[in-house]
Order: C-alpha cells, then structure tokens, then sequence
C-alpha cells in the first residue's frame, strides 16, 4: 500500500539580488533525489533525506508530476488527499501552487495543473469549490467580498464544517479559474504590506468530487510564512499574527507527523483551526511541500524548515 504521507522539498533559484551580493554564499546542495545537505551552521553539512528533493533547476512541471498528478486518480476513486505548501516566507509557496498570477490555461504550477488536468478527465463528477482564509484564527470566505468572520461549527454527529462558507459548483477550467481569481483579491494582507500578500495567513482551496454517491475532496493549502518573528523587532499586532502561525504550524505538524506514523493513538487536530477544519479530510493522501532559500544567510530559517519537515516523516 502507498503510505499516506509524502514530503518534498524544493529549493527555489536565488534572484538577481541575492546573486549579485558580494556576500552570496549557498547553504543548500541537492545531491541526490531524496537528500538534501544543508551546509549551516558554519560548514558543517547534515543531510536530510525526504521523499523527495527538488533543486533549484526543478520546473513546474517536475514538481506537478512528482508531487500532485499522481492524487488525481486517488481522489477520482472517493479518497480524500491534501496538499501543504510550507517554508519561510519569499521562498516559493504561492510560486509551487501557482498562485502568484492569474489562473489561465497557460498558467504553471500545482492548483492551474490539477484544475486542467481534473476537468480533462472528469466523467459524470459534480465539482464543487469552496476557498478560504484562515488569519489570527479567524476563517474568512474568500468568495464573498465581505469580511466577517465564519463560525466552524460541529453538528451533533462529530461533523467539522464552517456555517455558510460559499460553495460553487464548477462545471470547467474556465469557470474554476474565475472564481479562485477572484477570490484571490478578496484577501486580507496582515500586518505586512502589499507585496507580502497574505503571509500572514493560510489558504485553503478545496475542491468537493462527487460521483455517483461518492464524495472525496481535494484540499490544497498554502500556508502562512513560517519564519520566527523576533519580538525585539515587532509590533503587538506582527507578534500577534506570529503566535497563532506559529501555534497552527505547530499542531499541523503533530498532525502529520501522527498520520505519517499511522498513529491510533491521540491526533491533535483540535489545536488549531487549521487542523479542525481539515480533521474530516485528511483520512486520504497527505503531501507535504516544504520549499526553502539555497541563501546562506537565511540557513537558520532553512534548518528550522528541514527539521519541521523531517519531524512530519522519517524517512
Ligand atoms: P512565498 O509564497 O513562499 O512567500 P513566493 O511564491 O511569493 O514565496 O515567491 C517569492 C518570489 O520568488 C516570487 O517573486 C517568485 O516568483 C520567486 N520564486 C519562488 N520560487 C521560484 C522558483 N522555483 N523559480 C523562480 N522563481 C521563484
Ligand atoms: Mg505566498
């Protein structure tokens, strides 16, 4: 049986800036397909092995088969899966999901390729897609334009679902590609200004599959930076913002880390909204994306991204 959790990391390229710099020095080499050494502190190199590693030269298109195609069949036969992007903000998260840009048949990265290549396949499915936020643990709707906070309710079976979230039945590429669009301006940004959209929060696109009587979702999330903020440093609302990021991450790890094992024992979910909210789907295929700077003078937040990666599954 495949196991129920993968975990890749993609270094991304360094920009113009950063090569330029008299002081650029790489921290990060991919020697293998599966192991990444990390040269931090210092010279002393750690390897980290994962299920697998994707280097600087890595295109969308590698990362798309080697991590996301694959779930599209899985789903179509009623399974759930997720898939996480995690790592310091600026290193490639909304890049891998291909969130960056409009959505449009040319476009590159994980969400445009699924949406292509689901409704390519798709026979008699419903799809139907719902896209939210989660800020200082407050889930907002990003297909309506008003910000108010939703309530995540359980009905009396033990059922997690968010009272009056937006869902849209989506009948092709076209129509999915609109509304994820839109939804994307309708984003709150944090505390950080404009260019650092949303890093201060988590997205989760999920897309409902139901065929015949069987439903299975496919949840895609990018999730908020995980860099430590410094508190010398910040203000009361960036510390803020840190403390719950930092407290979802940290319950989303136990989490996969519990799935990993296939753990029966006590499952976290309840920490975070994060993890409350995805508690009914994460029974399926779990991914992990962790993507991280090859900069030498961010190895601290690089190492702290391996070691978060490395503790969601022992490979
Ligand atoms: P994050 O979502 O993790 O904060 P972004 O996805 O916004 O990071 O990426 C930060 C910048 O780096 C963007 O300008 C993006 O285009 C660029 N970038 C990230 N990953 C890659 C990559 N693999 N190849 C080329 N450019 C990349
Ligand atoms: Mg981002």
């Amino acid at each position: 049986m495949e196991e129920p959790v993968k975990v890749y990391i993609r270094v991304r390229p360094p920009n113009e800036s950063e090569i330029t710099s008299r002081d650029y020095k790489k921290c990060t080499d991919c020697n293998d397909q599966q192991t990444l050494n990390l040269a931090y502190p210092r010279d002393t190199i750690r390897p980290f092995h994962f299920d697998g590693v994707l280097n600087e030269q890595s295109t969308e298109s590698e990362v798309y088969d080697l991590a996301a195609k694959g779930l599209i069949d899985y789903v179509m036969q009623g399974y759930n899966s997720t898939i996480f992007v995690y790592g310091q903000t600026g290193t490639g998260k909304t890049h891998t999901m291909g969130l960056l840009k409009k959505i449009t048949p040319k476009a590159e990265g994980i969400i445009p390729s699924l949406l292509k290549d689901i409704y390519a396949k798709e026979k008699n499915t419903i799809i139907t897609l719902s896209f939210l936020q989660i800020y200082m643990e407050n889930v907002y709707d990003l297909l309506k334009p008003d910000k108010k906070p939703l309530q995540v309710r359980e009905d009396p079976s033990g059922g997690i679902f968010v009272k009056d979230l937006t869902q849209v039945p989506v009948e092709n590429f076209t129509q999915a590609a609109n509304l994820v669009n839109a939804g994307l301006c309708n984003r709150i940004m944090g505390s950080h200004n404009a260019n650092q959209t949303s890093s201060r929060s988590h997205i989760v696109l999920a897309l409902e599959i139901e065929q015949g009587n069987v439903t299975s979702r496919l949840t895609l999330v990018d999730l908020a930076g995980s860099e430590r903020v410094g508190s010398t440093s910040s203000s009361g609302l960036r510390l803020d913002e840190a403390k719950f990021i930092n407290s979802s991450l940290s319950a989303l790890g136990k989490v996969i880390s519990a799935l990993a094992l296939e753990s029966l024992s006590h499952i976290p979910y309840r920490d975070s909204k994060l993890t409350r909210l995805l508690q009914p789907f994460l029974n399926g295929r779990v991914v992990l994306i962790a993507t991280v700077s090859p900069c030498y003078k961010y190895g601290g937040e690089t190492l702290s991204t391996l070691q978060f990666a490395s503790r969601c599954k022992q490979v």
